[in-house]
């Protein structure tokens, strides 16, 4: 289902009215998540110039390669349209307008535009640029009802994944052919595109960002297994669980593994509006820490998420934000020995009038799986 013309409207509206309040003349949008959140429009991001420009006052244009003019047509955006032909400089289009609404002066620009536009930019005309990041993360970190529904669509998808997990991961296999057979089962489920998997076994679930390797499964591995897709609307999954390939939990990991689980359902159950972020990622670490492995839990509790797989709100010590209805995010403590192996359990909650749903509801137990 598409971005609605209301729901663009009204975005682009409130960005125009936060332009106005930060007191810049503009806002520059480069192709990215940004520019899908106030467009509907998901552009190639490459060395061709896409740009969305929303002034402080008057009508925002955007400007794009001739060439994926069609592709904004066919997405149904009604912004104004600059198409720039193969050989125009776009840069020079961008600053040619800014000047004409008033810049140079405050400009504020995408924090993951790539250097080479902005250094382009830079030389076209003298703005004083200013990280949009913020501003963005204020317009996009309350999710209206349809984006909540997106990611709950995204949250059952990678659910059914994670309960077919038995079908693939199993002693004496790759991580990487384990990953092949997930990535196949994350499209099947309902994604667009496969973002991230992580299997990490034996001493690798030890390491929070692995990816895939080619090492051989062994009997009695523990498997963190973390992965994520993106919906057809744009909207991302993020779900971890930790796997027994087969043999017998020893006492140590069934201690280490009730502490995590008591932990990240504590922390989920801290989440209310009014709730700083900060609190709950101290809920989890205060019961891991308090167990005695304060030291193993070595990444924040969570982050947000919605078009990007990381955004605001960032679930970490320092982030004193009063959680609000809407806010979605993850919430995955984790416990890591080095060098011999670890566990992680993530589920999505978005924060409600009434408390918190969660998005991932499969079981959060150790699940055995043999051949
Ligand atoms: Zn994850
Ligand atoms: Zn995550």
């Amino acid at each position: 289902m598409p971005t609605s013309h209301a729901a663009t409207a009204d975005r682009l509206d409130r960005a125009q009215r936060a332009v106005a309040e930060a007191g810049w003349e503009a806002l520059l949008v480069s192709a990215g998540t940004d520019l899908r959140y106030l467009t509907g429009y998901h552009a190639h991001v490459s060395e061709r110039l896409t740009c969305l420009v929303v002034p402080a006052q008057g009508a925002p244009l955007l400007v794009v390669p001739q060439l994926e003019a069609p592709m904004v047509q066919a997405a149904g955006v009604t912004t104004a349209l600059h198409a720039w032909g193969e050989t125009d400089d776009p840069f020079d289009v961008v600053a040619t307008h800014l000047r004409e609404i008033g810049a140079p002066g405050g400009v504020g620009i995408s924090s993951r535009m790539w250097a080479e536009h902005v250094l382009a930019l830079t030389s076209a005309i003298g703005a004083t640029w200013e990280l949009a990041g913020p501003l963005m993360a204020q317009l996009r970190m309350r999710k209206d009802d349809a984006e909540a529904a997106a990611l709950l669509q995204a949250g059952q998808a990678i659910d059914r994944v994670h309960a077919r997990m038995a079908e693939w991961l199993r002693p004496g296999r790759t991580e990487r052919e384990v990953g092949r057979d997930i990535a196949e089962a994350i499209v099947t489920a309902g994604h667009e595109h496969v973002e991230f998997i992580i299997v990490g076994s034996g001493p690798n679930a030890a390491s929070p960002h692995h990816l895939l390797s080619d090492r051989v499964i062994e009997s009695g591995d523990m498997v963190v297994v973390d992965i994520g897709g993106v919906t057809e609307d744009g909207y991302c999954s993020d779900s971890t669980r930790t796997y027994l390939a087969g043999g017998q939990p020893t006492t140590e990991v069934l201690d280490f593994y009730a502490v995590l689980q008591a932990a990240q359902e504590a922390a989920c159950r801290a989440v209310a509006p009014g709730v700083s972020a900060q609190a709950v990622d101290a809920t989890a670490r205060g019961i891991i820490a308090e167990a005695g492995y304060g030291a193993n839990f070595i990444h924040r509790t969570g982050h947000g998420i919605g078009l990007d797989v990381h955004e605001d709100p960032y679930i970490v010590s320092g982030n004193d934000l009063p959680l609000e209805a809407g806010m979605a995010f993850s919430v995955e403590p984790g416990i890591y020995f080095a060098g011999r192996y670890g566990a992680r359990i993530e589920d999505i909650v978005i924060c409600t009038a009434g408390g918190v749903q969660r998005l991932n509801v499969g079981t959060r137990d150790l699940v055995t799986v043999d051949a």
